[in-house]
């Protein structure tokens, strides 16, 4: 049984003396056979998370709610006065209304559960003296870990190896700026967690640079696990919509209270009788009080998020999906997400002025170096030779079996010096240090010995070509000569890159020397990075609906053009910016001029960031998509950061509210679309819910004041309640999403839920309601006394309104035939299911007592239905106006603007 060690111990120990300690190798690391018996001893490199309460206590605690201790009272009153049958129908209600409380609570948290879930870690970890990718859960201590920059630490590692490692450990400590850490060991003295720099520690980031290190602390053991439980038990915040419903529902329900205590109030000066005007009071806030609401508005943004997730877009935070209908400028990064970052080098250009063709795709061996159509064999030149070498010394990526282990770029320069058999020679110098590529600098230097000549040093460059020529001094010649580089040489060397460029290629500049200041340049590699099937036709869509779409890269202005070109954003050099023009302006200048720039060109993060503040200044909403470290500061500052699920680096991913899993530009469109749909989803329900609980209180209401009996009887009242929260009022924020509400435009942000024309809508409805139901009420009373044939009446009159009224809010635009009278099966299981109850609560016996109901006679039925269609059809016709006029309004506005044209 290996020694358990702790962090500082780790720390203060040289890093060999860790692995022996911890029974590892750092070259071979665990064998398979070892890391499984470690992981049973040790468990799963994750937390638990105890979910706190048992079922029974959520289902109690559901009695608590003050509206439901209420008719408790009224139960035990009704209990104490002997009625029996008022308690036992009260009781029988409560434990309906508390069960559909319940089941929607305890889905809505399930399924916000579940989207913590669907982006699990992966690590990249050596075992048995091979590279593996697997999850992070499967870790255990003395595993060797990679860190590679845009990392997540899997778990926490005494590093043993760090090249220019810095790491962002803000989620835990609040420090902003990123660790620099070392292998060093780290004095005795020193206490604090953060200042062993030596380790890296589970949930920070990679920010820079590159290393390695071993597992030391998994899980429960890691250092930050206890702020780790805690984050990750957090409750989500609560979305714009969320707290706007709440507080919707704080208004209603006071509005209500006031009503019922104005009902029971004249119930009392009439001389009713005390319990049952105060049980109808208190059925009658449980009905009109719609405190399912922001229950409502949770399972349908949940559903809507698993809706998304099965596209492959996965939200990470609900608030995200309100914005997504609203946005209107997409930034994207060009490399890997527009493009696929599948990096083939297809063109060589030697110092010498040698143009060369690569041929072959993929990373592998296969492909010709050609000069003038003809192959030819690299290692006979001395220029082409060195400019393949140096790229494959200056270079971290590793091929086997056709796949690659590292960065694209990396790997297409791997794949040539393959194609020309060079790709041993990195293995003739031993590497010193390096200083790894990032956006900022956009170059990497590695310092190397040769093994022949342990005595001196060499330095290997690779970079852009502004980068690499700023540390040269001389160049190569093609008679294998080192010579002075003059202006007229740089200028030569830019314009063949120029070249490159506007065919799409990106641009790699090579140089070596042997001081990091005199370099010697030995050339340009050209990349070709294709861009991804269907972003072409995606942009096009996007910006068909009013999302403006603007491409970020860290290329140069021809390359970004060009592939600007092919993917349909036009830009000529006026609608193009780079990023020393971004430097000079402030965000204010920016916002000024951003509208007309679609392509942005050697940018680096900050950048990136800049652009997205400009935006955000000018009012817009702003989605954008990245999948690497340089992306993450603008990711996170996007109104909608996006990463790429498979390509995506974690830090990435860690800023981003949503992920497209298969790394489909395409999928923000079905994003967007669900998001917009929900939204309108939500709006009918709400709309629903409204107008049923108004007609409710309307009807009890005027019935008091007008002196009339009680139209409905507490059961009947509470009956409605289901079917207002439940299950029909659920199924309309399921609604099939509205393939038109694409080319619709973004929503504004500000707009509300409950708008003008949708408060008139609702009134109108339930006016409808109340007077066809008071009619009905009226009609039945007209023969001087109250029977239980006429409450009976009354309250399926009301049902069916209601059901009416659900069919007619299924959209507030468009007619139900246009949507198709069957294309939501949840509601018409829903609509079925309650008026399948309506007849039971009519026919069957037992039913019959608790709602004090009798059988109806078919040509009730007929007349009902016939009545209360009157509330759906008045909405068709509402609808049809609205929609002709709207359309007149289209016509003459295209028509206008073409005027405009004409005369332009
Ligand atoms: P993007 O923003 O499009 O992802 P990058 O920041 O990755 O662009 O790259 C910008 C420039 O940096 C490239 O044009 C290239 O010249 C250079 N570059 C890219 N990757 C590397 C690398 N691994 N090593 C050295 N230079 C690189
Ligand atoms: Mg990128």
């Amino acid at each position: 049984m290996m020694r358990h060690m702790t962090s500082a111990e780790a720390s203060r120990l040289p890093y060999q003396q860790v692995a022996d300690v911890l029974e590892t190798d750092i070259v071979r690391g665990l064998s398979v056979h070892e890391a499984e018996l470690r992981r049973k001893n040790h468990g799963a490199n994750e937390f638990e998370i105890s979910n706190d309460d048992p079922l029974w206590k959520k289902y109690l605690r559901q009695f608590k709610e003050p509206l439901n201790l209420l008719l408790l009272c009224s139960a035990a009153i009704s209990l104490l006065m002997k009625q029996f049958d008022d308690a036992i129908s009260i009781s029988a209600a409560i434990i309906i209304v508390v069960t559909v409380a319940f089941v929607q609570e305890y889905r809505s948290e399930k399924s916000l559960e579940a989207l913590t879930k669907l982006v699990p870690p992966k690590c990249h970890c050596i075992r048995d003296g091979t590279l593996e990718t697997f999850l992070a859960r499967d870790l255990v201590p003395g595993d060797i870990v990679i860190l590679n920059v845009g990392d997540r630490v899997p778990a926490d590692l005494r590093l043993f190896e760090a090249n220019d490692l810095s790491i962002d450990e803000s989620s835990f400590t609040g420090e902003p700026e990123p660790v620099l850490k070392s292998s060093d060991t780290t004095n005795p003295s020193v206490n604090a967690i953060v200042h062993l720099t030596n380790l890296a520690f589970m949930g920070t980031l990679v920010r820079c640079g590159n290393g390695k290190g071993i597992v030391i602390g998994t899980g429960e053991n890691s250092e930050f696990g206890e702020v780790f439980k805690m984050m990750e038990s957090e409750e989500a915040p609560k979305t714009p919509l969320q707290k706007s419903m709440g507080v919707l529902g704080k208004q209603l329900s006071f509005y209500s209270f006031c009503i019922i205590g104005f009902i029971m109030l004249c119930g009392w000066l009439q001389g009713r009788a005390i319990l049952d005007m105060f049980t109808i009071g208190v059925s009658l806030a449980v009905a009109a009080i719609p405190e399912g609401l922001p229950i409502v508005v949770t399972v349908t943004l949940a559903i809507g998020v698993m809706r998304m997730a099965k596209k492959e877009a996965i939200v990470k935070k609900l608030p995200i999906v309100e914005t997504l209908g609203c946005v209107n400028v997409i930034c994207s990064d060009k490399t890997g997400t527009l493009t696929k970052n599948e990096m083939t080098a297809t063109h060589l250009y030697t110092s010498g002025g040698q143009v060369l063709e690569v041929s072959g795709v993929g990373y592998n061996s296969t492909g010709e170096i050609m000069l003038d159509h003809a192959a030819i064999r690299a290692h006979t030149n001395r220029s082409i030779q060195k400019l393949i070498e140096v790229g494959v010394i200056c270079n971290n990526a590793h091929i086997s079996g056709g796949q690659l282990q590292g960065q694209p770029t990396e790997g297409a320069l791997l794949a040539v010096a393959m194609k020309a058999n060079l790709d041993k020679v990195r293995y003739e110098y031993e590497r010193v240090h390096e200083w790894p590529f990032n956006s900022d600098t956009k170059y990497m230097v590695v310092k190397c010995t040769p093994l022949y000549d342990q005595t001196t040093h060499v330095f290997f460059m690779k970079g852009s070509l502004e980068a690499v020529l700023r540390l040269c001094s001389k160049f190569l010649t093609s008679a294998g000569t080192e010579e002075a580089l003059l202006p007229r040489h740089e200028q030569q060397f830019k314009q063949q890159a120029v070249d490159m460029g506007s065919s799409g290629l990106r641009v790699l500049a090579l140089a070596y020397g042997p001081h990091e200041t005199s370099m010697v340049f030995v050339g340009l590699v050209g990349i070709i990075d294709p861009p991804r099937e269907g972003v072409r036709e995606a942009i096009m869509l996007l910006q068909h609906s009013g999302v403006r779409v603007k491409m970020l890269t860290g290329d140069a202005e021809e390359t970004a053009l060009s592939i600007g070109h092919k993917l349909g954003l036009y830009a000529t050099d006026r609608e193009a910016m780079s990023g020393d023009q971004i430097e000079q302006y402030d965000v204010e200048r920016l916002s000024n001029l951003i509208d007309h720039i679609s392509v942005f060109y050697r940018v680096s993060p900050r950048h990136k960031l800049k652009i997205v503040k400009a935006l955000q200044k000018k009012g817009h909403v702003v989605g954008m998509t990245g999948d690497g470290v340089n992306d993450a500061v603008a990711l996170k500052s996007a109104d909608i950061g996006i990463s790429m699920g498979t390509t995506g680096t974690d830090v990435s991913k860690e800023a981003a509210d949503m992920i497209l899993v298969d790394d489909n530009f395409a999928t923000i469109l079905s994003a967007i679309e669900e998001g917009k749909g929900i939204f309108y989803n939500i709006r009918n329900f709400v709309s629903f819910q409204l107008s049923t609980s108004i007609a409710a209180l309307t009807l009890i209401t005027l019935s008091t004041i007008m002196q009339l009996p009680n139209p409905l009887n507490a059961m009947q009242i509470l009956w409605i309640n289901i079917i207002m929260d439940g299950p029909p009022a659920q199924s309309l924020g399921v609604e099939p999403v509205d393939h038109d509400v694409l080319k619709q435009p973004p929503r504004s942000s500000k707009e509300r839920i409950i708008t003008k024309s949708l408060l008139i809508n609702v009134i109108v409805s339930a006016a409808f309601i109340v007077a066809g139901t008071l009619w009905i009420f009226w009609k039945e009373l007209s023969d001087g006394k109250i029977t239980r044939r006429d409450t009976t009446m009354t309250f399926t009159c009301f049902v069916f309104f209601d059901m009416f009224n659900a069919l007619a809010c299924r959209s507030q635009t468009k007619s139900v035939f246009t949507i198709g009278l069957l294309s939501n099966k949840m509601f018409l299981l829903a609509v079925c299911g309650s008026l399948i109850g309506q007849l039971l609560v009519i026919y069957a016996p037992p039913l019959q007592v608790i709602f004090q109901t009798e059988g109806l006679y078919l040509f009730d039925f007929i007349f009902l239905i016939m009545l209360t269609s009157s509330v759906f059809v008045v909405s068709e016709i509402r609808k049809f106006v609205e929609q002709t006029f709207q359309r007149r309004r289209e016509k003459e506005e295209m028509m206008n603007s073409q005027r405009i044209e004409n005369y332009v």
